[in-house]
Order: C-alpha cells, then structure tokens, then sequence
C-alpha cells in the first residue's frame, strides 16, 4: 500500500474535522433542545375567536394546559385532572424524579381562585393528569376521584383517606348540582408502535409514595371518558 501523499493527509484531516463539527452542532442542538423548558401558556398571543361575556348563572370551563380543566358553576368546581407543575423536559428525558411546584400551584389556586373545588377527577394516573392531585386536595377539602393508583397517588401525597374515592365505572357521582360519570376507556396509542406510554412507570414518575402499590402497572393507564352534566336547578 503506497504512502498516503501530503493532499491525502489533507483530505482526511479536512474531512476529520467537517465531521468532527457536525457532531459537535448535532451535540449542541440536542442539548439545547434538551434544556429548553416549554413555554409559559401565558406566553402564547391566542386569541379565542368568540369573546363572550358569561352569564352570571352559566357554567364556565377553564383551561389550564395538557388536559386540565376547570368546570365551575359559581358554587361548586370541578376540576378534571390536576397538573399545574411544569417539569422541565430534561427532567422527563433524563428520568429525574418529578415533584409538584408548590409556589407554582399556590399561584394558580390564587389567581382562578379554587376555593371551591369539590372534586378533583384524573381521566388516568400519568404524571401529566395526576402530579399536583394531592397538593390540591391539601389546600382544599376536595375528594379524589379516580382509579386504585390514582389513590395511592393521593395517599403518598398525604390526602385523608375520607378526601379519596376509588372509581367505579358507569355511576353517577354527585357534586353540588354536578353529576359526573366516568366511561371505561383506553389510552391514546402515543407510545411506539401503538403502544400505551410508561403503563407501568407513571407512578414513579413523581416522587410519591407508595412508588408503587399493587395493581399499579394495570391501573396505571385505566382510563376514562367521562360527562359532566349540570342539574337544572
Ligand atoms: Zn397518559
């Protein structure tokens, strides 16, 4: 094999160093992807097409994010899922234990003014339906309602056992002139190939405790749909 010349040491080098770089940047861009939190809802300039002026007796839904919502008819609220903590997506990626933001939910709580959260409903146990369940329900005299490992969740989190309801599907439950019925349902196919995403890590997802109890990995994903239906009074 001839001696490599002085232009092919050159060409190597070159090439060295091009790929080099390109490593380097494709590197960066993850990092920075990595580290970049997702942006306060507040940052985003949406402006909802109809602007209407509630009526005084009317039943308002409050958006939070992800699929938190607020039902409130001016006596009771109902709140589905509870999630006002944002961990960072680097925390998600890197597997870091997530916990709730406490100044973060006492924010919330003042601000939309959740004093009268009767019932908090997570549609299933995964961290972004069920972080902040049980921070709620100590700052207020809510019932969790949702399935065994939604419980535990609560149960780590210190809720009373009288402020907890296990689910059953197809019942009517009562709160003020709400009646709310959960509907057996399935997780959206999000994960790969079709797949339920982390059935059996949610509930270590935060650092609650139990960390897991029994039945946590076929629970964890119980899901469901649910009405929420106003009585006319
Ligand atoms: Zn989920």
């Amino acid at each position: 094999m001839p001696a490599p010349t002085l232009d092919d040491l050159k060409s190597w080098a070159t090439h060295a160093v091009i790929t080099v770089a390109v490593v380097i940047a494709v590197v960066a861009l993850g990092i920075a992807l990595l580290l970049r939190d997702r942006p306060d809802i507040d940052a985003i300039d949406w402006q909802p097409l109809t602007v209407l002026e509630p009526r005084p007796d009317a039943v308002t839904v409050t958006w939070f994010g992800v699929s938190t919502l607020l039902f409130d008819d001016g006596d009771t609220q109902i709140l589905i899922d509870g999630f006002f903590s944002r961990p960072s997506l680097a925390d998600l990626v890197l597997d870091v234990p997530v916990a709730s933001n406490a100044a973060h939910i006492n924010l919330v709580m003042d601000k939309y003014q959740l004093r009268r959260i009767a019932a908090i409903i997570p549609v299933h146990s995964h961290f972004d339906h069920t972080l902040d369940i049980g921070a709620i329900a100590n700052r207020s005299s809510a019932s969790i309602l949702g399935s065994a490992t939604t419980a535990n969740i609560a149960r780590g989190a210190g809720v009373p056992e009288d402020q907890i309801l296990v689910a059953e599907s197809d019942v009517d439950y009562t709160f003020g002139d709400f009646t709310v019925r959960l509907i057996d349902s399935v997780h959206a196919p999000i994960g790969w190939g079709g797949a339920t995403p982390l059935p059996e890590r949610s509930t270590n997802r935060c650092n609650c405790r139990p960390r897991s109890a029994p039945g946590a990995k076929a629970e964890a994903t119980r899901s469901w749909s649910r009405t929420v239906r106003e009585q006319p009074s």
